[in-house]
């Protein structure tokens, strides 16, 4: 009978989901080089995907990932902490903080993973999180497990943000400050000078999210790198599965600090390493985006373009949202553009605010010239008939 009402349960919620644009589904996707996609025995040109560089596919990335899974098997068969770190984490680690310019790196099992595990060693019930109204879902996640007091700050509004701090810093033991570097959804670039001279005012520590800036900008060195000179962000997490084509996150930061993430971080302690192919891929990806500047260019270079072509604000990052409003039809200019050949997915609440339901395209190394040329002019077509 109680499993009546649990199946009941979900399909009531479904199809509410459904009556309102929202109901998601698993699209089964071969991924294939060169920004390609197989969909229902189709091939499309994919502009959705966040392996901004093509790495995921890259011949010596996948001959590292190789030659690590024979050499140390498929699994990491424990935590970190017990018996699974792997010598290839010194080695990612290094790469990591050199890359970063910080002291050391601890990498964690995802992006999420480092978020949810690296905000509740640093905030507990005494202290305060701000953060930006924007912020990521795991950024979010990462505070309530804080169980701190969290205010949000308008998007981007640091006058807002100085003054929430001139207000409540005082009642608070520590104060951490959360921004996306860059943010997913809307590919703006976090003002990370401007927020790190307000927190050195106020005796808080900032944090700042690179999950889309590592690799595609600043000569790949990410959202630290302002007009040239690194902001001294003492806390830079990131991912390792979007421009750096793998899977895994990272926070990069002192010694103390990644010591003290050994010691405490639930999400690192609790839980398996990752597999050593995704180690070693990992490692050789961040080695192509050291010296292969031509590629860690592209994708930003291509955003530029069909930005130009369709009329909209210079980008500052490989992703360009193109806001719709509602989800339905937001829904049906994607299918109209995979009709064309061309997957681009339609982002709707709750992962982005109501009523700004879009299109996220992202751009890659993988694409050519002529792939944006044929998009840019798929979507004009697209738009132009809604
Ligand atoms: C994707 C993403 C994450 C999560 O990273 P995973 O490694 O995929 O778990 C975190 N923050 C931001 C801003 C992201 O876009």
């Amino acid at each position: 009978m109680s499993e009546e009402f649990l199946r009941a349960f979900a399909r009531e919620k479904l199809a509410a989901l459904e009556g309102e644009s929202l109901l998601r589904t698993l699209a089964d996707t071969q991924r294939l080089a060169a920004g390609r996609v197989r969909r229902d025995a189709r091939e499309l040109l994919s502009f959705c995907c966040n392996d901004y560089l093509g790495l995921s596919h890259h011949p010596d990335v996948i001959e590292a990932s190789r030659l690590a899974t024979q050499e140390h098997g498929a699994g990491a068969g424990g935590s970190r902490l017990v018996s699974g770190n792997n010598p290839l984490y010194a080695r990612l680690e290094e790469t990591l903080a050199r890359i970063k310019g910080t002291e050391d790196a601890v990498v964690f099992g995802s992006g999420y993973l480092a978020n949810i595990g690296v905000i509740p060693v640093l905030a507990g019930r005494k202290d305060l999180i701000l953060m930006d109204e924007l912020c990521h879902a795991c950024l979010f996640a990462g505070a309530t497990l804080a169980r701190s007091r969290i205010i949000h700050f308008g998007h981007k509004d640091t006058s807002e943000l100085a003054s929430l701090l001139e207000r409540h810093r005082d009642e608070y033991r520590h104060c951490l400050v959360l921004t996306d570097g860059v943010f997913s959804m809307d590919g703006d670039r976090a003002p990370v000078a401007e927020l790190f001279e307000i927190c050195e005012r106020h005796d808080a520590w900032l944090l700042t999210d690179d999950a889309h800036g590592l690799g595609v900008i600043e000569d790949g060195r990410g959202s630290s790198i302002v007009g040239g000179h690194a902001v001294p962000v003492p806390l830079q997490m990131g991912t390792l599965s979007k421009a750096v084509g793998a899977y895994g996150g990272y926070l990069c930061t002192s010694h103390d600090v990644a010591d003290l993430m050994r010691n405490r971080a639930r999400s690192l302690q609790y839980t398996t390493g990752l597999p050593p192919g995704t180690l070693a891929a990992a490692t050789k990806a961040l080695e192509v985006i050291e010296t292969d500047h031509q590629r860690v260019n592209t994708p930003l270079a291509h955003a530029r373009r069909f930005a130009q072509v369709i009329g909209l604000p210079r980008p500052e990052s490989p992703i360009v949202p193109i806001l719709v409003g509602d989800a339905a039809p937001t829904l049906k200019a994607s299918q109209r553009l995979e009709q064309r050949g061309f997957l681009v997915v339609a982002i709707r609440p709750p992962t982005v605010p109501e009523g700004t339901a879009r299109l996220r395209c992202t751009f890659s190394a993988s694409h050519t010239k002529e792939d944006v040329e044929r998009f840019s002019a798929a979507v004009t077509e697209v738009l132009e008939a809604a």
